[in-house]
């Protein structure tokens, strides 16, 4: 599929009148603003090319018919190579367990051709709904399937490479950064600047050499220059400190690469006390957190027997930003045997996530997560803060407010390079 012809899609009629929320607005441009209840100012944009050239203030009387306007998306955690794949190895008991079994029957039949086909899906989806940005984790390295994997990868990237950005970190087992094998994969992840990563809780930890090997996937990582992206924690089993075990190596030895934390759902089980000082050494080493709501929810806190959850697995979000911590929302599984809902649509993401967290999209700090923070954990160049000269990429939603948006699913408006998306 080809990018369409610029010319059929213009901008038109500008300039383009928008309902933005001011937290997204850069403070050179916030005079003679009214600002409404909802956090929210009414703009005229000029749009010349691909950048936004002019922003213009306008009466707050015009909002009731203006569209709530976000920054084009990015989504800081997914799983490109195993998204749609529930039809073929669902998990219908919906457990943690049966959800890797699942994953790993599908590595058996895996082929370039099948993951090429549903990243493209996936893309294609995510684009569609005004992503501009995409980490993707992918099942890489010592795993059968893993080669098919890494052709469709190339592939794939090639192919998006005009509209999307796409950064790939390998999910490999944390040994595997110890071995030949696990060193020729980051040099050529290296190469596409992609990163290292693996899933570490308490769970896995029990009897074996995980600590030696997470310090040699540092080591690893800052010889080949790889970002570090780990899911960590991901259990609600208080015992699970893995995170504080990375901290303990990170402060020994700091690494000239970036690292994310994935997950953090333990974190929320630990003390008031206990919690604060995580939250400090991680704010010291400024590492950022993803929170994945759709994907804890869906597996925390549930076991054989029928009972109802009560334990939520959230990252305990609020307290990490309190304490200086860049908090990012990602939309993890889509599809596939550790979550059977999702489809690349930020908004929807947003929908679900906002009465989860309690993340107020009316304060800065309840749209960040959502949208700078995601931005600066991929190191992109825009924030997705409106400004003059920054990109035209925006999603266009059907309505004026907050609360309309959370009341229905949206069909968005997705404007790319100051075009409209066909
Ligand atoms: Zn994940």
């Amino acid at each position: 599929m080809g990018v369409p012809p610029q010319s059929a899609h213009l901008l038109s009629p500008q300039p383009l009148q928008i309902r933005w929320p001011l937290a997204l607005l850069d403070s050179r441009h916030r005079h003679g603003l009214e600002v409404d209840g909802d956090g929210l100012v009414n703009l005229a944009l000029t749009i010349r090319g691909v950048t936004v050239t002019g922003i213009e203030p306008l009466p707050g009387t015009r909002g009731p018919h203006l569209p709530l306007a976000l920054p084009a998306a990015v989504e800081p955690h997914c799983h490109l190579d195993k998204a749609f794949t529930w039809s073929q190895v669902p998990n219908p008991s919906g457990t943690m367990a049966a959800a890797l079994a699942a994953n790993l029957q599908e590595h058996k039949r895996r082929s370039a051709a099948a993951v090429a086909e549903r990243m493209n899906r996936a893309l294609e989806t995510a684009w569609r709904h005004g992503y501009r940005a995409l980490r993707s984790h992918l099942d890489l390295g010592g795993r059968a399937g893993s080669q098919a994997t890494w052709e469709a990868m190339i592939h794939t990237w090639a192919a998006w490479s005009d509209r999307l950005q796409l950064q790939a970190v390998a999910l490999a087992p944390l040994e595997l950064w110890s071995t030949t094998v696990g060193v020729q994969l980051a040099r050529r992840l290296a190469r596409l600047g992609g990163g290292l990563g693996g899933a570490l809780a308490h769970h896995n930890t029990r009897g074996s050499l995980w600590r030696e090997h997470l310090a040699g996937m540092l080591r690893l990582a800052a010889e080949q220059g790889c970002m570090v992206d780990l899911h960590l924690d991901e259990t609600c089993d208080p015992r699970s400190r893995c995170l504080e075990e990375l901290l303990d190596l990170l402060e020994q030895e700091p690494l000239p690469v970036s690292v994310t934390v994935s997950h953090g759902c333990s974190l929320a089980q630990h003390t008031p006390e206990h919690l604060r000082r995580t939250v400090e050494r991680l704010a010291v080493l400024h590492i950022p957190l993803i929170s994945l709501p759709t994907t804890n929810l869906w597996l925390q806190d549930r076991s054989s027997s029928r009972h109802t959850p009560r334990l939520r697995g959230l990252a305990p979000i609020h307290e990490l930003q309190d304490g200086g911590v860049t908090v990012a929302i990602g939309g993890d599984n889509v599809a596939d045997p550790w979550f059977p809902g999702g489809n690349f649509d930020p908004v929807e993401l947003w929908r679900f996530a906002v009465p989860v967290t309690h993340l107020h999209p009316w304060e800065q700090r309840g749209l960040t997560p959502f949208t700078s923070a995601p931005a600066q954990v991929l190191g992109l160049a825009w924030d997705g803060v409106l400004r003059n000269g920054c990109p035209a990429d925006l999603i266009l939603t059907e309505v004026s407010s907050w609360q309309a948006m959370l009341a229905r699913p949206q069909r968005l408006r997705v404007l790319r390079n100051g075009c409209w998306l066909p």
